[in-house]
Order: structure tokens, then C-alpha cells, then sequence
């Protein structure tokens, strides 16, 4: 009985491969379901588990795997295989060398497919080994801190979270036996300081080397000793990039000046010298480090009191003003050293959102007769807070951000469109985490700031458009592709949005983590059909506020 359920669950085992393997053409499946098919007879047969001979010989087959297919799907899977397989060996060898070669596995794998979903998997595996098996209790913190810190989104960081909190008494000490000599090298250096102007806020942006603790402090006009009002931020365990010690002169009609030096032996302070701002907002972001200083004007909350004043009658904020669109820009997510989601075949998100983009901006100068700006032409990395400055400081009408989505669930697939706004939906807390390259924990902390920043976002017109580009997706690609999946318009944090002046909103095409969509993502006709389904998304919005103002 025992037997033939085995047999059974192999079946489907096998079936199910062969299907994905039909689908996808890829030497990889075929090359790991072999290999598979063997580990399975070692798991099943108790004879066979005997000889060390065995074990060796199936872990060859899943390195043939990774050595003839490395940009395979299955590629990543074969290496994290080679890790497991000596770790089971353990089990009955009892040689320690077992473990060493099972950590070895996991590491290269890691350092191979750092972007694969199993990595954090990897990464976890490590650090188990050492918790367990070798009881190096201080290493092991090592090993999952770096869960933690290298793949904050994983699926494996709250199980983390919960065994460093177990091993909290190995932390490493950070007392160090040279206090004076660590010190000095220990503090974080500040890169850059940047800045675009716009007419109602000018935003300031800190690099920094590494995150840090900062704080802020704004001091208001002091008569008596007739300084002008400023803002300084100390971060903490920093010390002054070179070149930084000179002033930048900005003089926008909001500030005057920023400049940054060495305040304390172990700090650093920038000073934002203000000459009229009617409030200010600080966030920090990821990778690198970077803390972005928005600072807002007199003029913004007037002319915002004034339009919305103004009678409604159910007509949207640029109704009302009777707008037109003159300026679109599209942003293709990510790119450069940012490749964004990889697909299970190796397709990476910013080559695909690219172009898209770029038919996208092909097909709107052509049908609109507007102007089109990208934020990027090519495979370059842009922070996420330039790109929306971009939008800013060109003075666009619309910002659409494109990107492709990504699960752990590879069967996750379909549309959905984001605007800016607080979320409580965990599914689209996830989704901003990824795009923002943080984890979930740090969106709620961003939440909060963004509770005032909202302020400032044009939310209404944004969930508008998102609407109009959603369901344009749908009508477009329904009828054209089997299992086109509706997941509606959706809000969400996405830093990349946050600070448009303007409609924005961001578009997951499709799951480039599911093996058809990737598919399709392959191929141009579909990213044709994805541009100009998007385009139809922005006419109908546009054409709504033509008939509004007439
Ligand atoms: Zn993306």
C-alpha cells in the first residue's frame, strides 16, 4: 500500500516536470528531473542509503545540471539540492566533513543566484547547521543575521527574527579591544549631498555609506542674534566625505544654502538654510543608504486651499482647472545593478520594463502628440527619489512607473495598477516592499511619514488614472491571452511615487515569477500589446478630462 502511494506521488511528480519541462524548453528540467528521480530511489530505498557511493553519484548529477544549464531554470534548485543531499548524508555518515561540504553547497549557491527564491532558504540552512549540528551558537547568530540583512523579504525572515531573539546572548560584542583606532574607522563616511528645486518644494538628498541613526532639529528665525531660520541633521557615527565641507548655494525662494561639516569628533551636520518653507518632511531610503529631505512652501498650501475651494460637481482636481496633458513621463523600473525580479528562466524586470517603455513612449508621441519623457533610456541605475524629481523638475502631467511583479508562489500571475496611498493590504505591502528594495517592516515605519506627505499627492486623480489603465489591460489583453488575471487597482507605499506633484501611478504588468507570464514577457508582440493597452489606459483618461473641461 505504503509502496503505491510512493509510486503514485512519483507519477504526478514526474508528470507534473514533464509538463513544465514541455513548456518551457529548457535542458535544465530535464537534466534536474533526472537527478530528482534519483534522489528519490536514495530517499525511498533503505539498501540504497547505505553506500556513500550512491549519495556522491547524485550529487554529481544535480552539479551536471548546474554546470550544463547556468542560466537554466532549474539551476539554482540543482545547487540548493547539493547542499541538502549533504546534509541528509550526515545524518548517516556522521562525518563532519559532510556538513562543511552541505554549507559550501549552500554558499555558492547563494553567491551564484543571489536573486533566486531559494537563497534566503540557503542562507537559512547555513545558519541551522551551525545552531544544530556544529553548535557554534555565535556563528550561527552570524549566519541568520544575514538572512535578515541580505534578503529582508525572504520567507524565512520572521523564522530568523525568532532565532536571533533565541541566540541573543551570541551577539558580537562590539566593544572593541583597539576602542580608539576602530573608531575613527568605524564611522560611516557621507558620500553626496544633492538637490532639485521646484517651485513648491526643493528636495535634499544625503548619502551617507551605510545606514545610520540621524536626527532633526529646525530653528526658527532668532531676531536677537539676527540668524535666519534653518534645519540642521546630525547623523550620528558619521564623519565628512571629501569635497563636502563647501557650501551649496540653492537660493530657489526656499533655500539658501546647504552645507555639511564635522560637528562632533563623531557626527556630522548638514544645515539647510532656509529662507522660506512652510514645513518639511525626512525619510529615509535603502540601498545605498540615503536620507531625502523634502522641504515645502508657502506658495503649494495656497494654491491648493484655492483649488479646492472651488465648486466640485463630482469633476477631478484637473477637471476642474480644465488641464490637458502636455508632458507624460514613463519610468521603467529599476535597472543598472538593480536588475529588479528575475524570472524562473533568468528574464530579468528591468530589461523587459524597458521595453515597454520605450513602445510606450513611441506609441503616445505618435497618437497623442505629446511630449514623452523617460526616466532612463537604457540599463542605468536611478534611486528611486531622482526618478519622481524627474517627473518634478520637468514639469509633466502624468508619471507612470512600469514594472513586472514577482511571488514566492511561482503560480501567482496577473494585472494590477498602484497609486500612492497608506495600505493596510499585506498582499500590497509586500509588493511596495519589493519595489522599494525594503522589507515590510520598514513600509509601516514609512507609513506614518507618508500620513503627512500625502498632503501633497495627488490621490484622487492618481486612483483615476489608475483605473483607466487597469481596466484598458484587461479589455486589451483579455481577449487576446488565456488566464489574462484581474487584480485590480490597488494603493500602496511606493517611494518611487512619493513626491509626484502629478497623476502617477505604478503598473505590474505581469509576474514575471510565473513561468507563462515570463513567457510572454519574452516575447515583443505581448510587450507591444502590454504598451499600447497601457497607452489606451492613459487616452481614456485624458479624453475624460477633454470632454470635462469643454
Ligand atoms: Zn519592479
Amino acid at each position: 500500500m505504503k509502496r503505491r502511494v510512493t509510486a503514485l506521488i512519483t507519477v504526478g511528480l514526474l508528470l507534473s516536470l514533464f509538463v513544465v519541462s514541455n513548456v518551457h524548453g529548457d535542458g535544465s528540467v530535464r537534466g534536474y528531473r533526472e537527478a530528482y528521480k534519483s534522489f528519490r530511489s536514495l530517499e525511498v530505498l533503505k539498501a540504497k542509503r547505505r553506500y556513500r557511493s550512491n549519495w556522491i553519484g547524485c550529487v554529481k548529477k544535480f552539479e551536471k545540471v548546474y554546470k550544463s544549464y547556468p542560466e537554466g531554470s532549474k539551476a539554482d534548485d540543482a545547487m540548493y539540492m547539493i547542499g541538502k543531499i549533504y546534509l541528509y548524508l550526515y545524518g548517516y555518515s556522521g562525518r563532519k566533513a559532510d556538513l562543511d561540504s552541505a554549507i559550501r553547497g549552500y554558499q555558492i549557491m547563494i553567491k551564484k543566484y543571489p536573486k533566486s527564491i531559494l537563497a534566503d532558504d540557503a542562507q537559512f540552512r547555513i545558519a541551522g547547521i551551525y545552531d544544530k549540528y556544529k553548535n557554534d551558537k555565535s556563528r550561527a547568530y552570524k549566519e541568520y543575521a544575514k538572512v535578515i540583512s541580505n534578503f529582508p523579504m525572504g520567507n524565512v525572515t520572521g523564522k530568523a527574527k525568532l532565532k536571533l531573539n533565541e541566540l541573543k546572548q551570541y551577539r558580537p560584542s562590539t566593544v572593541s579591544k583597539k576602542p580608539s583606532a576602530t573608531k575613527i574607522s568605524g564611522l560611516k563616511p557621507v558620500t553626496g549631498i544633492r538637490y532639485w528645486s521646484n517651485p513648491d518644494y526643493t528636495r535634499v538628498v544625503i548619502h551617507v555609506n551605510e545606514a545610520v541613526r540621524y536626527s532633526e532639529r529646525l530653528l526658527r528665525k532668532d531676531p536677537s542674534i539676527n540668524k535666519p531660520p534653518r534645519l540642521f541633521i546630525d547623523l550620528h557615527n558619521t564623519r565628512i566625505g571629501p569635497g563636502l565641507e563647501q557650501s551649496i548655494p540653492i537660493h530657489d525662494g526656499l533655500l539658501k544654502r546647504v552645507r555639511a561639516g564635522q560637528h562632533k569628533a563623531g557626527s556630522v551636520r548638514v544645515v539647510l538654510d532656509i529662507d522660506g518653507i512652510k514645513s518639511y518632511k525626512i525619510f529615509p531610503l535603502q540601498d545605498p543608504f540615503r536620507i531625502v529631505v523634502d522641504v515645502i512652501g508657502d506658495r503649494l498650501s495656497a494654491k491648493k486651499r484655492d483649488s479646492e475651494s472651488k465648486g466640485s460637481k463630482g469633476l477631478s482636481l484637473s477637471q476642474q482647472l480644465g488641464l490637458h496633458v502636455g508632458k507624460i513621463v514613463i519610468d521603467p523600473g529599476h535597472g543598472g545593478r538593480d536588475s529588479g525580479a528575475i524570472g524562473p528562466s533568468g528574464l530579468r524586470e528591468k530589461d523587459v520594463v524597458l521595453k515597454i517603455s520605450k513602445e510606450l513612449e513611441k506609441i503616445i508621441k505618435k497618437k497623442l502628440g505629446c511630449e514623452v519623457v523617460l526616466t532612463r533610456r537604457d540599463d542605468r541605475f536611478i534611486p528611486l527619489e531622482e526618478r519622481t524629481a524627474i517627473a518634478n523638475t520637468q514639469k509633466a502631467d502624468l508619471f507612470i512607473s512600469v514594472h513586472a511583479n514577482a511571488s514566492h508562489n511561482r503560480k501567482a500571475h496577473g494585472i494590477e495598477t498602484y497609486f500612492l496611498n497608506l495600505s493596510s493590504d499585506e498582499e500590497a505591502i509586500r509588493v511596495a516592499a519589493r519595489e522599494n528594495a525594503t522589507s515590510a517592516k520598514k513600509i509601516s515605519d514609512l507609513q506614518s511619514i507618508l500620513r503627512d506627505l500625502m498632503m501633497n499627492s495627488k490621490v484622487n486623480e492618481s486612483c483615476r488614472l489608475a483605473e483607466y489603465v487597469q481596466v484598458s489591460m484587461l479589455k486589451n489583453l483579455g481577449p487576446k491571452y488565456s488566464g489574462i488575471k484581474d487584480l485590480g487597482v490597488k494603493q500602496a507605499p511606493f517611494y518611487v511615487l512619493i513626491g509626484a506633484e502629478m497623476p502617477s501611478v505604478l503598473v505590474e504588468v505581469s509576474f514575471i515569477s510565473n513561468r507563462r507570464e515570463e513567457k510572454r514577457l519574452k516575447c515583443k508582440s505581448y510587450l507591444d500589446n502590454v504598451a499600447s493597452s497601457i497607452f489606451m489606459g492613459i487616452k481614456g483618461y485624458v479624453d475624460g478630462m477633454k470632454v470635462a473641461s469643454k
